[in-house]
C-alpha cells in the first residue's frame, strides 16, 4: 500500500516530489503520482501538501502496536528481536513504515551511551560518554544506559555499571568480535528501534564516525558529529549539540527538533572522565541475533595493529608535538629523542603530516586528534585556532618557538622564544641528566 493521491485536490505544486526522500512521487501532467514500489509511507509529502490532496494509507495495527508504552511505543517489548538479520531488516522496514519511529514523540525516553569495545579495550571515551550522560539525563529527568556490542563483552558491563549506567543492553556475538560497519549498525539499529532511547551518544573515534551515520540513517534521524558540547534546552529537553564550525571560527549548536532518536558524537577527551563507584549494579538486558557470516558484505582478513603509542594519541600523559618549525624530515630524530626520554607520544599540527613527517593519525587538531595531556610540547608549532582546539586543555603546554608572536605562547605555560634545533637537544640532554638522577620537577 503506497500515500494515495486524490487528484480532484493535487494542484501539481511538486512540493512532495521534492519532499519524498526515496524518490517515489512525480508530476505527471501536473498530478503527483506515486510509485508503490518506492514508496514507503514515511508521510513527509502528506505533511507538506498544502491542499491536503495526499493521505496515508490505513495500515492496520495490532492493539499491542497502538498502546504506546513508556519504552517502546511501536514495538512490544515482550517480543523477542527478530533471531536473523534478515527478518529483522524486514521487519524493521515494516515497522519503520507503520510507525514513522523518526519522529519526534513521548515514546522517545532516555539516554543511551555506546560503549566502544574492540580488541579486548574499551575506548575511554565511552566513560566520559556516561559522565556526560549522567548530566544529560538528570536534566531531563530519565535514565542512562550503556549499549555494549561485541564478543566476550561481559567484563565490560561492571565498568558501565560503575561509571554510572542503569541499564546494560548487551549484544555478544562471534561475528562481533571485529568491527565491522553492517553487524554494528544493525545490532545498534535493531536495539535503538525496540526500545526507543531520546538520545544516542558514540565517541567519534573511527569507530563512531563511522557506524553512527549509518544508524541514523537507518533510524531517519539527524546525527551532529565531533560535538564538543552537550547540553539540555531546560524548555524544550531537546538536546543542544554544539560543535566548531567554519574552520574553528564559531561554534555552532545544532538541534534535531522533529526526529528521535537524536545522535550525535562526541570528541575523546573533551568532557571530564567521572568517577567509579565500583560494586554499583543495574539490570542487564541481552540481545541475540542469529548473525552468519553471508549476512555481511565485508570480511576481515587480517588485523594490523598500527603503531601502539600513536594508536592511543587521545591517551598519551605527554605529547611531544612539531610542527613545520622543524625544517625539515630529518629534523625529527631531535624530536623523537625528546619523546624517548620523556616515554612521550609523537603528534604533530596539519603542517607537519601535509608534508608527509607524520601519518594522519598523528594528527593534533579540529581534524585530527583532541588531547589532553599532562605536559604537551610544541615544537615549531604557530598555534593556530585549529591545531589549538585540539590541544588547549592539556595540563601543562611547553612551547618552542622561534616568533615572539606566535599564537600558541597564548595557551602555554611556558614559552621559550628560539630555534627548535639549538634548543631541543638541550633540553633532551637536561631531561636525561634528570631523570637519570631520579629528579623531574
Ligand atoms: C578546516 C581546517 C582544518 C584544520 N585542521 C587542523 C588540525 O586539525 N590540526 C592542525 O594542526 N592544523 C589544522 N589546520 C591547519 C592550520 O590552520 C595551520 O595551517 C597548521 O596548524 C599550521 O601548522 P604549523 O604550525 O606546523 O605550521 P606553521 O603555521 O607554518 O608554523 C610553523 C611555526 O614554526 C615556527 N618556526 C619556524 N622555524 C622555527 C625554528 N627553527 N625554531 C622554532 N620555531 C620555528 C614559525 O615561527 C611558525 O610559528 C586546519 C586548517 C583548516 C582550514
Amino acid at each position: 500500500m503506497a500515500v494515495h493521491v486524490d487528484t480532484t485536490k493535487c494542484i501539481g505544486c511538486g512540493a512532495c516530489v521534492v519532499t519524498c526522500p526515496v524518490e517515489a512521487l512525480e508530476l505527471i501532467d501536473d498530478i503527483a503520482v506515486v510509485n508503490p514500489k518506492k514508496c514507503n509511507n514515511l508521510g513527509k509529502c502528506v505533511v507538506v501538501c498544502p491542499t491536503d490532496a495526499l493521505s496515508l494509507p490505513n495500515i492496520p495495527m495490532s492493539s499491542e502496536e497502538e498502546r504506546p508504552s513508556e519504552a517502546g511505543a511501536a514495538f512490544n517489548l515482550n517480543e523477542p528481536l527478530p533471531t536473523s538479520i534478515k527478518d529483522y531488516a524486514a521487519d524493521h522496514e515494516q515497522k519503520i513504515n507503520q510507525n514513522v519511529p523518526g519522529d519526534a514523540g513521548d515514546s522517545w525516553s532516555g539516554v543511551w551511551i555506546i560503549i566502544e569495545y574492540s580488541n579486548g579495550k574499551v575506548a575511554p571515551v565511552s566513560w566520559e560518554l556516561l559522565g556526560e550522560g549522567r548530566k544529560l539525563a538528570d536534566a531531563i529527568g530519565c535514565g542512562l544506559s550503556a549499549v555494549i556490542t561485541g564478543y566476550q563483552v561481559d567484563d565490560v558491563i561492571p565498568q558501565a555499571f560503575a561509571y554510572g549506567a542503569e541499564k546494560v543492553y548487551v549484544t555478544d556475538h562471534p561475528l562481533l568480535q571485529d568491527y565491522r560497519t553492517e553487524p554494528y549498525m544493525e545490532a545498534i539499529t535493531a536495539m535503538a528501534a525496540k526500545y526507543r532511547p531520546e538520545i544516542i551518544l558514540m565517541g567519534a573515534t573511527s569507530m563512531g564516525r563511522d557506524v553512527f551515520p549509518a544508524v541514523a540513517t537507518r533510524l531517519q534521524t539527524g546525527l551532529t558529529a565531533d560535538c564538543t558540547v552537550l547540553g539540555i534546552d531546560p524548555e524544550t529537553k531537546i538536546l543542544l549539540q554544539t560543535r566548531p564550525a567554519f574552520g574553528g571560527n564559531i561554534m555552532a549548536t545544532i538541534l534535531c527538533k522533529t526526529s528521535r532518536p537524536q545522535m550525535a558524537t562526541v570528541r575523546p577527551r573533551v568532557m571530564e572522565m567521572p568517577t567509579q563507584a565500583e560494586g554499583r549494579a543495574g539490570e542487564v538486558i541481552r540481545e541475540e541475533f542469529n548473525f552468519t557470516e553471508s549476512d555481511f558484505r565485508t570480511k576481515v582478513i587480517e588485523f594490523i595493529p598500527s603503531d601502539a603509542r600513536n594508536a592511543f594519541l587521545d591517551k598519551a600523559e605527554i605529547i611531544v608535538s612539531i610542527g613545520l618549525g622543524m625544517g625539515a624530515q630529518r629534523n625529527l630524530v631531535i624530536a623523537q629523542e625528546l619523546a624517548d626520554a620523556l616515554g612521550a607520544t609523537l603528534a604533530g599540527s596539519r603542517g607537519a603530516v601535509e608534508a608527509g613527517w607524520l601519518n594522519h593519525d598523528q594528527l593534533v587538531g579540529q581534524t585530527g586528534v583532541t588531547v589532553r595531556p599532562k605536559v604537551y610540547i610544541a615544537l615549531g608549532i604557530s598555534g593556530a585556532i585549529q591545531h589549538l582546539v585540539g590541544m588547549s586543555t592539556s595540563d601543562f603546554i611547553i612551547a618552542i618557538n622561534n616568533d615572539p608572536e606566535a599564537a600558541i605562547f597564548s595557551v602555554a605555560n611556558i614559552g621559550i622564544v628560539g630555534d627548535v634545533l639549538q634548543i631541543v637537544p638541550e633540553l633532551t640532554a637536561e631531561f636525561k641528566k634528570r631523570l637519570q638522577n631520579g629528579v623531574i620537577n
